[in-house]
This record gives C-alpha cells, sequence and structure tokens, in this order.
C-alpha cells in the first residue's frame, strides 16, 4: 500500500480537480468524457429541440429520465448543444448553456393565466380559453380600427392598434405560416422575441 502525506494528498486532489476542470472545459480525452457521458446519459431519454432565447437558432438535445407512467413524469436532466446541427454543431453561448436552470426555474411559466378587469391577481385557464379571448379580442380591436383605405381614397388594408409577437426560434415553416397570417390580417407591428 502506497503511504501519502496530507500534503501529497492536497497536491493529488489539486491535480486531479485541474484535470476534471481542463475535461470540463474540452481539454480533455475525448474517449474519456464520452466514457462519463455516456454512464450519466445511460438510461436517460434524448430529444432534439432548438434553444428559445434567440435567432440564431442552435439545435439542442435534452435528455430526460422518468418512464412516462401517467404518475411518473419524466424530468429534464441535462441540455447540451447538438452536435448534428448545421447551426451551432454541438455548441452552444453561455445563455444556451444555462437552459436546464431556464427549464427548473421556479418563475418559468407554463401555462395560460388571466387577470380579470379589478382583479389583482392572475389565474390559470386553459389553452382553449386562451385562444378564444385573445381571438375575440383581436376580432373587437380589429373590426374597430381597420383601416381600409387612405385619405387619398388608396387601399391600404392596415390594422395598426394591434402588434404581434412571434418566435425567432420557429421552423421556416412555422415562421412562413405565422406571417402569413398576420400580413393577411394586416397587421404592421410584427416582430419577434430575439429583438425585444
Ligand atoms: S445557444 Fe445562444 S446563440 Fe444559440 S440560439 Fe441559444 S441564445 Fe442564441
Amino acid at each position: 500500500m502506497v503511504s501519502v502525506s496530507r500534503r501529497q494528498f492536497l497536491k493529488l486532489s489539486a491535480a486531479g480537480l485541474s484535470a476534471s476542470s481542463l475535461a470540463i472545459l474540452g481539454f480533455s480525452p475525448n474517449q474519456v468524457l464520452a466514457e462519463v457521458r455516456q454512464y450519466k446519459l445511460a438510461r436517460a431519454t434524448e430529444t432534439r429541440n432548438t434553444c428559445p432565447y434567440c435567432s440564431v437558432g442552435c439545435g439542442i438535445l435534452m435528455y430526460s429520465l422518468g418512464d412516462k407512467a401517467k404518475n411518473s413524469p419524466a424530468e429534464i436532466i441535462h441540455i447540451e448543444g447538438d452536435p448534428d446541427h448545421p447551426v451551432n454543431r454541438g455548441t452552444l453561448c453561455p445563455k444556451g448553456a444555462g437552459l436546464l436552470d431556464f427549464v427548473h426555474s421556479p418563475n418559468r411559466l407554463k401555462y395560460p393565466e388571466y387577470r380579470a378587469p379589478g382583479s389583482d391577481k392572475f389565474v390559470r385557464i386553459s389553452w382553449d380559453d386562451a385562444f378564444g379571448k385573445i381571438a375575440r379580442l383581436m376580432k373587437n380591436d380589429r373590426d374597430k380600427n381597420f383601416i381600409a383605405k387612405n385619405a387619398d381614397g388608396a387601399t391600404v388594408n392596415r390594422w395598426l392598434s394591434t402588434g404581434f409577437l412571434a418566435a425567432s426560434a420557429s421552423s421556416n415553416e412555422t415562421g412562413y405560416l405565422t406571417h402569413k397570417v398576420v400580413r393577411s390580417l394586416g397587421l404592421l407591428a410584427f416582430d419577434n422575441q430575439a429583438r425585444v
């Protein structure tokens, strides 16, 4: 058995710590890193998604545990860049690298909420109720404020009293459909969350 003094032990610990820190930064032998990752994620379900933060639209891999039974919801335990994604090739900026905290934040809004006129609190409502309310309010406002012709009698079909905020990380197809809906309603104020 090898005897190690306290000083030697601290030196060894420091060396091990710096080695593992370097591993985190990507300087470790790939094979070792791959083995550690495989061990950690062996039982996890891998799901592809897109980082929701900005219009770069980096691809991510989300790993969750849970057998998907009704009383056992899956929990996301790890998120990393998708090495097969053509935009980011596995990399993530600091915001994307912190996505796990975003997912598990106690302040994250997970369902629609409504605050009635005069009320001081929000209450949870269903998605159907939320869609119904939004459609009703949009229709009322458009009926009231739509401008079909300008002062010279030229057709303009503008709706200037409502704006629309979309998601910058949507797919091309979703972006195309969103654009078609918004512009066909006559909305001019149209942007996405990456520029807010
Ligand atoms: S990881 Fe960073 S650069 Fe990529 S989409 Fe998210 S916020 Fe944008």
